[in-house]
């Protein structure tokens, strides 16, 4: 049997990296899953149609995570398409790193919006419909408690920040049997953070496994919490990173 037939799931940011592998994921346990992509139309397509051969069902929407009344139009169509969402992951993200005297309000403004406004206004919106049993899990980074480095200034705030957002909103849908997780990966091999990139070496030094995961190291831990087994874990933060914080 698979964990998680005929649920219905919303995955922000599906169209590569994490994401995609959280999307094929949950298709394979029976989900059906609507995703979000900004830039990469084509990689979404590919991500549907590897769903759809391996006989599960995965629909894209274009929709910004910066753009609020996107985010809350691609929940709305999940809702109307399929009744109610039952698993939301906050999954899309994006890094800038710079000298933090080289930061700009436009730098802060934009990684606020994806990295935690898109986070709040999505599960504002999935919520109100959200069956008994739903499941909100964010997409934080194992930088929520552990900077790693210098140039991350804005980065490791956003990712902290999911954190209390997770903490509180445990406290504000256990009553509705909904949990709220936080999975917080470390170096993960994607666009985002190629495992050949100047720093990866340096990262390796710090890590207890000295290499770099896999984005299906996130995903299959992903497919766990959503499930009912991980029923009694709300308000919890796992890092999955080698053990780079350790
Ligand atoms: P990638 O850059 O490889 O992929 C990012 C995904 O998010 C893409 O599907 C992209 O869509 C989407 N996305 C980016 N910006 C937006 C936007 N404005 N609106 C909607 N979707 C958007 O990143 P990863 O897979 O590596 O990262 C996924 C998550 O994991 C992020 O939250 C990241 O912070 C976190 N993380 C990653 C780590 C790593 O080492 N890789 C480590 C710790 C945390 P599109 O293709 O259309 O651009």
């Amino acid at each position: 049997m698979k964990k998680l037939t005929d649920k219905i799931a919303l995955v922000t940011g599906g169209s590569r990296g994490i994401g995609a592998a959280i999307v094929k994921r949950l298709a394979a346990e029976g989900a059906k899953v609507v995703f979000t992509y900004a830039y990469s139309p084509e990689k979404a397509s590919a991500v549907v149609a590897e769903v759809e051969a391996a006989g599960g069902l995965a629909v894209a929407l274009k929709a910004s995570s910066t753009v609020p009344a996107e985010v809350t139009g691609a929940v709305a169509k999940t809702i109307a398409d399929f009744g109610h969402i039952d698993i939301l992951i906050n999954n899309a993200g994006i890094y800038i790193g710079k000298a933090f005297e080289e930061h700009t309000l436009e730098d802060y403004n934009e990684i606020m919006a994806v990295n935690v406004q898109a986070v709040f206004v999505a599960a504002l919106a999935a919520v109100k419909g959200m069956p008994e049993g739903g499941r909100i899990i964010t997409i934080g980074s194992n930088m929520g408690d552990n900077a790693v480095g210098p140039e991350t200034t804005l980065y490791t705030m956003s990712k902290s920040a999911l954190q209390g957002f997770t903490r509180g909103l445990a406290r504000d849908l256990g009553a509705r049997k909904i949990t709220v997780n936080l999975i917080q990966p470390g170096p993960i091999n994607t666009d985002m953070n190629p495992a050949d990139a100047p720093l990866a070496d340096f990262l390796r030094t710090r890590m207890a496994l000295p290499d770099y995961g896999t984005v299906e190291d996130i995903a299959s831990f992903v497919s766990f919490i959503a499930s009912e087994e991980a029923r009694y874990i709300t308000g919890s933060f796992l890092t999955i990173d080698g053990g780079l914080n350790a």
